[in-house]
């Protein structure tokens, strides 16, 4: 990991899922900070662009010396995190899971001098259309994604395959189900029946029309173009006539 901020880090390295995968070695961090490859009394990281123009850019040498000390100990991919990389997706998450090791590099000020994108980064990534002050909140974003992935982090590892985007849900990446603990009657509101039942091919059924319908609501175009099996249609249309139904009565 690279940042002048290595501090930010904490936030993620110290709580939850990550600092979990910290502790049970199945997740290492390594922060290089560029500052410690200057070579001024200033520590200096920060430029003019030429040509003009508003706000400083990150050195290239700096950056490069960084880059290239964690290239010794680390031989995976550099990745910018940038507003101008391909959006962040839990498939992306998936595959940054299975490799052995990544350099994430944080940009700040107005970016980074373009030559260090041509020679020693890999791949942009970014975590959507629009502008942070930095790339230390992406590389964490991609650091806890990554690391609830990795084997035996997560207590209950169906728990990641179930979730939103996850390639496991069927038919294809759905939005998860609405779930419910205890009690079983909050403010008036009961947990639905069927998974109080006990019966396990109705609360599937029941959890997979629910994903069905609230992708189908939700986000219609993960589902357009996909060819449902009947059994999917039936559930998604039962779901639909559900919703009909309780909105006839007014209960939503
Ligand atoms: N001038 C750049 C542009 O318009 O593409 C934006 C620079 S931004 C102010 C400073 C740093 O924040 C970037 O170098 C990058 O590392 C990070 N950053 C900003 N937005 C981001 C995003 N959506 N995804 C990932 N990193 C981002």
């Amino acid at each position: 990991m690279l940042s002048i901020f290595p501090r930010m880090f904490n936030a993620v390295l110290e709580n939850g899922i990550s600092a979990r995968a910290l502790h049970a070695g199945a997740l290492a961090v390594r922060l290089w900070n560029p500052r410690d490859f200057t070579d001024d009394a200033h520590r200096t990281v920060d430029q003019r662009p030429y040509g003009g123009g508003a706000g400083m850019l990150m050195k290239p040498a700096p950056l490069a010396a960084a880059i290239d000390a964690a290239r010794r100990v680390n031989d995976g991919p550099v990745v910018y995190l940038s507003p101008q990389g391909e959006r962040l997706d839990q498939r992306m998450l998936d595959e940054l899971a299975r490799l052995p090791a990544l350099i994430l590099l944080a940009g700040r000020y107005e970016g980074i001098d373009e030559r260090i994108v041509q020679s020693r980064v890999d791949r942009e990534i970014s975590l959507g259309d629009y502008v942070l002050a930095g790339g230390e909140l992406a590389a964490m974003v991609v650091i806890e994604g990554v690391a609830r992935l990795l084997p035996g982090v997560l207590g209950n590892q169906q728990s990641a395959r179930q979730d939103s985007f996850s390639a496991d849900s069927q038919p294809c990446p759905l939005l998860d189900c609405p779930h419910y603990t205890r009690p079983e009657v909050f403010e008036g509101r009961a947990v639905p029946a069927v998974l109080l039942s006990g019966n396990h091919g109705e609360i599937r059924r029941w959890r997979l029309m629910q994903a069905l319908g609230r992708t189908s609501e939700r986000r219609p175009e993960l589902l357009a173009g996909l060819k449902l099996d009947r059994r999917q249609s039936e559930l998604l249309k039962a779901y639909r006539r559900g919703k009909n139904f309780q909105s006839e009565r007014g209960d939503d």
